[in-house]
């Protein structure tokens, strides 16, 4: 099937690495021109280089850290300017820490706040005005299973991504006079840094991370973790002009870890 991507202009945000970087991987393999924006200059490099090497699209890495409204504006900017516009947006950040509800002050909640849902909001009231130029155009954020089902130590991440899938179901009425789309994509266990960094350390009496993985995968009906590809395919369909009947959709990818029934 051809996703019909090629032309398209995407940016798409903390794609340095794993879910983020898949998606770019996806949409440039498909043919789209694409903006990658992370904190490290370095590493954020390096997947530029990589998804070069092996996509059909253009790739353009830009350091951003999508707390900081003024590097929000310059790097929407920058990706108009670089390809001559803007049809597809990629809302990602690093989540917010693991934890129960009682370890977290105020603090810690309005840092989540700006990461999580005031970071989706800029950049969503920002690439606005260039969707409309375009004619069109795709928003997409990255969420978690969580929305959907229990997860134990996500209050900060559970919270505030509910007020993004809110922000995105209101925004797809809006929008849709305007042939843009907005959905949201709910991972469930995706073999990524931060679902690494989060089991407990190894050491040499106790299991591997394989072994780990393993005994989380016997409670998913797939019995096994995502694959980040698999994830960046979901996002390429959505952001192709394949899927123009679908928004305000929040959609699992989850292997069925989801027991929901809704
Ligand atoms: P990851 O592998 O740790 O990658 C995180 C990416 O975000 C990196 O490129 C990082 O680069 C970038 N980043 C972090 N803070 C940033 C900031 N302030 N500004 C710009 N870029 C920033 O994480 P992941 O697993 O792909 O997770 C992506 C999102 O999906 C997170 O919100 C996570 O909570 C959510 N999620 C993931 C899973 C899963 O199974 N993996 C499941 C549910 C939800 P720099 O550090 O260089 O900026």
């Amino acid at each position: 099937m051809d996703l019909q991507l090629t032309g398209k202009t995407a940016l798409v945000l903390a794609a340095s690495k794993g879910l983020g970087k898949a998606c770019a991987a996806a949409l440039v393999a498909e043919g789209a021109d694409v903006v990658i924006g992370a904190r490290d200059r370095g590493v954020l490099e390096t997947a530029a280089n990589e998804l070069r090497a092996h996509g059909k699209g253009r790739v353009l890495a830009i350091p951003v850290d999508v707390l900081d409204p003024k590097q929000a504006e310059e790097i929407v900017s920058a990706t108009a300017d670089a390809f001559g516009k803007l049809d597809i947006l990629v809302n990602n950040a690093g989540g917010p820490p693991f934890g129960r509800f009682e370890t977290f002050d105020d603090t810690a909640w309005k840092a989540a706040f700006d990461l999580t849902l005031l970071s989706a909001v800029r950049f969503s009231r920002l690439v606005i005005p260039h969707m409309r130029k375009a004619g069109g155009g795709r928003i997409i954020n990255i969420v978690s299973l969580s929305v959907r089902t229990y997860l134990a130590n996500s209050v900060l991440s559970t919270s505030l991504r509910m007020g993004v899938t809110g922000m995105a179901k209101m925004l797809s009425d809006e929008l849709g006079p305007d042939n843009i789309t907005v959905n949201n994509v709910a991972p469930g266990l995706f073999l990524t840094d931060r679902v690494k960094d989060a089991f407990p350390p190894v050491t040499p009496s106790g299991p591997t991370l394989e072994q780990m993985l393993a005994t989380r995968a016997k409670d998913i009906p797939a019995r096994r973790i995502g694959q980040p590809a698999e994830f960046g395919a979901l996002v390429a369909f959505l952001a192709s002009p394949l899927a123009g009947y679908i928004t305000g959709a929040t959609i699992l990818i989850d292997g069925g870890a989801s027991r929901g029934t809704y």
